[in-house]
């Protein structure tokens, strides 16, 4: 082999070394290094395949290369390939540079958000190190007070939220709130983490005033409640005054009363002698004036205990049915007097935990009424039906009947409705009162059907069980 071969084969061996050092060259894909970097693989190419050539035609493995074509078929191939290694390497070198860019604008997005933000944003080291602060930040950490915010201790205990610090003078305190995200470092890094200060200065200003406010209202509720104590503690009072009263008056008025109509019974029967017709009238409208006194004191007196809680419910088993029968055979005389038929039905046999007096009190002022406001010659009845949860005691008559926008005006005190055209029977305008009061004491319910010259229809539902008596569950 001739030395002038050797010197080629040296010659492509140095070129290799070059070209492979140049493809290893490190240009951090920046646009003018890159460009260099291609020049000289490009360059160091060229070289290689000169050499190459040189040592094909010295070694006499080709004939001489001496005409443009013989280049020009050996160019071909590495020039291709050049070609298609340059346009690869190009197209990496830009999108390496979109993204370049992409990084630098969210990078300038995240720095504005963290200059703008009225936060404090602060990176700090577990040794309290501040790796960074946005403005924010480092005046609130130069205004913090001596020893209300550990950096370091924050950092270390790896929580999300702690106190508030306050920061400012005394004369103008601020809080901030404190939260910590600890950051992920490299094992030789040290602990970090992002501690985020918010001024809540205002919330805390609006959460005092609430307090305060409260504080206020809770004075004012113990000193209302001294108050009322006070004046339920006078009601009471009074109420035992006003009870003491109705005792004494009920047998104040009542015994006069009796000695009044007694009296004047024992007179008009003629007992203390012979009386004229005139005085026998007389008499009669005192004994008239006498009862109808007494009825109202009884219904004053009666509707006061009521009202009072002074009356109360003695519950018993009733059978609805032989009570109610009992009652309207008690008052079959009236009626009769009055020429008006009194029928009375019964379905079942049903029983109900009542108060037996009270739902007769009921029952005879609805059927007294009832004869009231009949004429001769009508009728009515009271019928006891049931279903499973209470007893239904219907009190009908065929009588005047009651216009439906007196329907409610006549559950209140002596109200009464307007009869033009005939004489009014007597009565106080209380006794539909009463069967109300006693009506809630039992928890009964009492309704009201009626058409004016039908006649009326009084319905009160009785509960099997006295409410009283109720488990709630
Ligand atoms: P009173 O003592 O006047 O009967 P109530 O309170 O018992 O007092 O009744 C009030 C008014 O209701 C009566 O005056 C009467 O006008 C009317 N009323 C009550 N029951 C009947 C009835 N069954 N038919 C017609 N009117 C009635």
């Amino acid at each position: 082999m001739s030395v002038v071969a050797i010197a080629d084969i040296v010659a492509v061996l140095a070129c290799c070394v070059a070209v492979f050092n140049a493809v290893r060259i490190d240009v951090h894909a920046r646009a003018v290094g890159r460009g260099v970097k291609d020049m000289i693989i490009t360059i160091g190419l060229l070289l290689l395949f000169i050499s190459v050539s040189n040592t094909l035609e010295h070694t006499g493995l080709t004939g001489s290369l001496d005409t443009y074509e013989d280049y020009a078929e050996l160019l071909f191939v590495p020039l291709v390939l050049g070609a298609v290694y340059t346009r690869v390497h190009y197209q990496r070198l830009d999108s390496t540079r979109r993204a370049e860019k992409a990084i630098r604008s969210e990078h300038e997005l995240l720095e504005s958000i963290v200059a703008t933000t009225p936060a404090g944003i602060i990176v700090a080291d577990d040794d309290g190190t501040v790796r960074f602060a946005n403005d924010v930040g480092e005046r609130m950490l130069a205004q913090v007070r001596d020893g209300q915010l550990d950096l370091a201790a924050i950092v270390r205990s790896g929580e999300s939220a702690y106190p508030r610090v306050s920061i400012g003078s005394d004369e103008d305190p601020r809080y901030v709130s404190v939260r910590a995200t600890a950051l992920t470092t490299g094992p030789d890094e040290p602990a970090r983490a992002v501690v985020v200060l918010a001024d809540v200065t205002d919330r805390v200003r609006n959460e005092d005033r609430v307090e305060e406010y409260r504080q206020g209202l809770e004075r004012a509720i113990d000193l209302r409640t001294g108050e009322l104590l006070e004046a339920n503690r006078q009601l009471q009072y009074a109420s035992n005054a006003k009870q003491q009263f109705l005792a004494k008056m009920s047998h104040e008025l009542r015994t006069p009363l009796n000695s009044i109509i007694g009296f004047t019974e024992i007179i008009l029967k003629g007992l203390s002698g012979p009386l004229t017709e005139e005085q026998s009238r007389q008499l009669g409208m005192v004994r008239v004036s006498g009862q109808h006194l007494l009825e109202l004191v009884n219904d004053v007196l009666e509707i006061s205990r009521l009202e009072a809680g002074y009356s109360p419910v003695s519950i018993a088993t009733v059978d609805v049915c032989a009570r109610m029968a009992a009652l309207v055979e008690s008052m079959s005389g009236i009626a009769t007097i009055s020429r008006i038929a009194l029928v009375y039905t019964c379905v079942g046999s049903p029983v109900a935990e009542t108060d037996p007096d009270k739902l007769d009190q009921i029952v005879r002022n609805l059927v007294s009424n009832a004869l009231k406001f009949t004429d001769a010659g009508g009728q009515v009845t009271v019928s006891v039906t049931s279903d499973t949860d209470c007893a239904v005691i219907a009190v009908a008559d065929t009588g005047i009947g009651i216009a439906e926008e007196d329907h409610e005006r006549i559950f209140e005190a002596f109200q009464q409705v307007e009869m033009p055209d005939r004489a009014r029977p007597p009565g106080t305008g209380l006794g539909l009162v009463i069967c109300k009061e006693l009506c809630g004491a039992l928890g009964c319910v009492l309704t009201i059907e009626s058409t004016p010259n039908r006649g009326s229809v009084f319905t009160v539902t009785v509960p099997r069980q006295f409410p009283g008596h109720l488990v709630i569950l």
